[in-house]
């Protein structure tokens, strides 16, 4: 699954829609590299940096956005698994409460998979930005 990144000349203001890394955690962490705008010809950053060099805003922002989309695909998940759980559940005779007792666990299992698997993404991008810092000094 690639991504679309939405990137706007800072000369010119030409968008320039460019193919991104997959995972969204891996997003705006990398080396900083200069691009020409085909438009204008002048150089601009794409929007990466390394870790260390992220101020405390940008990290936050960074884990924010891991939190809220692990959040956001675990909810979509959820939405797919209740409706396909159904049938099966309704089969095995629950009262309305264990009913509820099953799906809520259903609900948090993936809603804390979802989430260890961004963190564990993000915190390994994070590794190797400072592996590659370290190896520049
Ligand atoms: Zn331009």
């Amino acid at each position: 699954m690639a991504t679309l990144r939405w990137v706007l000349c800072p000369h010119c203001g030409t968008s320039l829609n460019k193919p991104g890394t997959p995972a969204l955690a891996r997003k705006s962490i990398g080396p900083t590299v200069l691009e020409t705008c085909p438009h204008c010809l002048k150089q601009y950053s794409t929007g990466f940096s390394e870790w260390e060099r992220k101020s405390k805003i940008e990290r936050f922002f960074i884990r924010a956005r891991t939190v809220l989309s692990s959040l956001a695909i675990g909810f979509f998940m959820n939405v797919v698994i209740f409706f396909a759980s159904i049938p099966i559940l309704s089969k095995l005779n629950l009262s309305n409460r264990e009913y509820l007792v099953c799906l809520g666990f259903i609900f948090l299992t993936i809603f804390i998979i979802s989430f260890f698997k961004h963190w564990k993404g993000l915190n390994e991008a994070i590794a190797e930005s400072l592996e590659r810092t370290k190896k520049k000094i």
